[in-house]
């Protein structure tokens, strides 16, 4: 198709063709096109024989992809039927493995043979590939997707033979879960596969679990390891929770942490000391089958856990010395350290509350696919990757996976994005921002608490009150969004997952998650340019916009400017956000559909991103007597950012 649009273009521009639409990305040079495909595209876009078609199609086979003419190359085919499942795993090649599995258990006579047998056998080739680096993830993740399907097409047979008992077979069982209030599970989908695929039967139990059911489901399926999982900061607390519930109910399961939030200074200070088994923070899918298999080796456990335990000491240690170390300004001198911007004050062209429909066709090439990869672990700079000597192979099969799903998501219309954005007269009160709901500016309608940067050794103490004009000193705004492209991907992960394709399901919700950020990219130009209006003018690229080249920020809460995520709450009431986009709020402030983002907007020119912690004990009192709650539940919100054990 691509050499058909690079001739139809090369012929149409001599003819006098002066404008089109084209994906760049995809477009063939002309010259470049192997000369029998070119000649057959021409006689079919010039209509030059009446067998155009046909001939066109006889070659169509030999310019599929890179990837593609791999898996036409049948050789693999002559081997023995172990020999075939093997490849059939290392490749991720599902074409053939109904009929092989079949073969297999002709061949073996009972399933847990097969099972055991030849599709461990090369499993453990893929672990082993994964292991050394020659393998990557997304490689790992299709592997899987063979396996499930090859085990699902054995499950009847198992049955029938009562041979149920295969699955104790496993080196051990894992019991992960994402804990209550929190809705991420990309990266936990990504171990339980990879874990999977190194014979570990996974119990996943989803997202927003609580402590009970996980330590029920713990004890129901005599687990040897838990996992939890978590993305945003209060699921750090909730960690803490299950540690501290484990060790009250005795437990001795060992625990794994891992997610976006968590770090090994975080599980060394705040978790390790909770429980009185192994903890042991698993920093991602790659490492995570090394700790699981040294946790659970008669012969490595006790070397391993002294190992973690020593390290978690030291890192215990260092941060108490650190603690005395760092100097914070009290609260007082901090304000007395703001910055002293002028105030800028710009009116909206289109003040007010606005629901904004988006199609997602229009988001595709507003994605920043830099953090898609990582994801995929795959760590690297879009679109420098590409070409990566290393990675480039894999990074373009991926993205070619992720290119034809985005196809289908806009063709069978998978994905629904919603959005809503609306812009106040605002002022800023000490460190609080105060909206109103009318133009005399007379009582406000919300009033949003910020923090403030405390350490003594900057210049500034910033806090994002700053950037807006203090009562007084001008009629300034402030702006607030949520977008969401997540609406309606349930049913077709609940499609993909009863079709054992966890690969294209991560996909999906991968994509979801960059389709989110890139519609949050698009607004917020729109805004710059259009409803706020005080960049009429820009005009920025991809790379600029990724840059975030532009004047004014949206900065998130739960981020490092802001890292109270309650305070989305307050965006929740203001711009009735559930009712106008089905965004909802977890318990924790995570939202659901996962795919989502939010935040404010300030226009002020020189607004910037910064982070407020370590934030000391005086700020704490005082925020939590301006927001009318207990300390104690702010020091849970706000507990990573804390310069002080509360
Ligand atoms: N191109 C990226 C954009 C998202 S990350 C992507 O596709 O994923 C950048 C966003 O994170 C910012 O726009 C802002 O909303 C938020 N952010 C980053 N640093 C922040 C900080 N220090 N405080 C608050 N929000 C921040």
């Amino acid at each position: 198709r691509e050499a058909i649009h690079s001739v139809f273009l090369y012929h149409a521009i001599r003819a006098g063709m002066d404008m089109g639409i084209v994906n760049a990305g995809a477009l063939p040079i002309y010259e470049q096109i192997e000369p029998t495909l070119r000649e057959r595209v021409e006689d079919a876009v010039l209509a030059r024989r009446p067998d155009a078609t046909d001939r066109l199609l006889q070659v169509a086979e030999s310019a599929k992809g890179h990837a593609r003419a791999a898996r036409t190359d049948l050789a693999w085919r002559e081997g023995s039927v172990a020999e075939r499942l093997q490849h059939a795993l290392v490749h991720g090649n599902t074409d053939f493995i109904e009929a092989d599995t079949e073969a297999a258990l002709a061949e073996l006579g009972r399933p847990i043979l097969v099972i055991e047998g030849p599709l461990m056998d090369g499993m453990n080739v893929v672990g082993d590939l994964f292991g050394a680096g020659k393998m990557f993830l997304p490689q790992v993740v299709k592997s899987a997707r063979v396996m499930k399907r090859s085990v699902a097409w054995l499950t009847p047979h198992l049955e029938a033979e009562k041979a149920a008992s295969g699955v104790s077979e496993a080196k051990g069982c894992i019991v992960m879960a994402t804990v209550k209030g929190d809705v991420h599970d990309i990266g936990k989908n990504i171990v339980g596969v990879v874990l999977q695929c190194n014979n570990y039967e996974v119990v996943d139990l989803g997202v927003m679990v609580p402590t009970q059911r996980i330590l029920e489901a713990a004890r129901a399926n005599h687990a040897d390891l838990i996992g939890l999982s978590g993305l945003i900061t209060p699921s750090l607390e909730e960690m803490r929770h299950v540690a501290l519930e484990m060790e009250r109910q005795e437990m001795t399961t060992p625990l794994l942490i891992g997610g976006a939030t968590t770090s090994r200074v975080h599980t060394a200070l705040k978790i390790e000391p909770c429980y009185s088994a192994p903890v042991v923070h698993v920093l991602d899918a790659s490492r995570a089958v090394g700790v699981a298999g040294s946790l659970l080796s008669a012969e490595q456990h006790d070397a391993a856990v002294a190992k973690i335990r020593k390290t978690y000491a030291q890192i215990r240690a260092r941060r108490a010395d650190a603690g005395r170390a760092r100097r914070l300004r009290s609260l007082e001198e901090a304000r007395a350290h703001r910055p002293q911007l002028a105030p800028a004050p710009r009116a909206p062209l289109h003040p007010g509350v606005h629901e904004v429909e988006q199609p997602i066709e229009a988001l595709i090439g507003t994605i920043d696919w830099t953090p898609f990869f990582h994801t995929w672990e795959l760590r690297g700079t879009w679109p420098r990757i590409l070409d990566d000597a290393r990675l480039g192979e894999q990074a373009r099969g991926l993205l070619q996976d992720a290119e034809a799903m985005l196809e289908r998501i806009v063709a069978e219309d998978w994905l629904r994005a919603r959005g809503v954005v609306g812009l106040f007269p605002a002022n800023a009160v000490g460190d609080d921002i105060e909206i109103y709901g009318d133009p005399l500016r007379q009582a406000p309608i919300e009033t949003l608490h910020t923090l403030r940067q405390q350490a003594a050794h900057l210049e500034h103490n910033l806090a994002l009150a700053d950037f807006v004009a203090p009562k007084g000193e001008g009629d300034d705004w402030i702006g607030a969004f949520a977008v969401t492209t997540g609406l309606g991907i349930d049913d077709h992960l609940a499609l993909l997952e009863a079709e054992h394709d966890d690969y294209s399901a991560i996909l999906l919700k991968a994509l979801a998650d960059r389709l989110a950020e890139a519609f949050a990219e698009v607004l917020h130009a729109r805004v710059r340019s259009e409803l706020w209006g005080y960049a009429p003018g820009e005009s920025l690229s991809l790379p600029e916009l990724i840059k975030e080249r532009y004047e004014g920020i949206r900065p998130a809460p739960g981020y490092p400017a802001q890292p109270d995520h309650s305070e989305k709450r307050t965006l929740w009431r203001l711009l009735q956000i559930e009712e106008r986009t089905g965004i909802q709020l977890t318990e924790a402030c995570a939202m659901w559909p996962a795919a989502s983002v939010s935040g404010l907007y300030l226009s002020h020119p020189g607004s910037r991103y910064f982070g407020v912690a370590p934030l000391g004990r005086d700020q704490i009192e005082d925020y939590a007597a301006r927001k009318e709650v207990p300390i104690a539940e702010v020091e849970r919100w706000l507990s990573p950012s804390l310069a002080y054990d509360p």
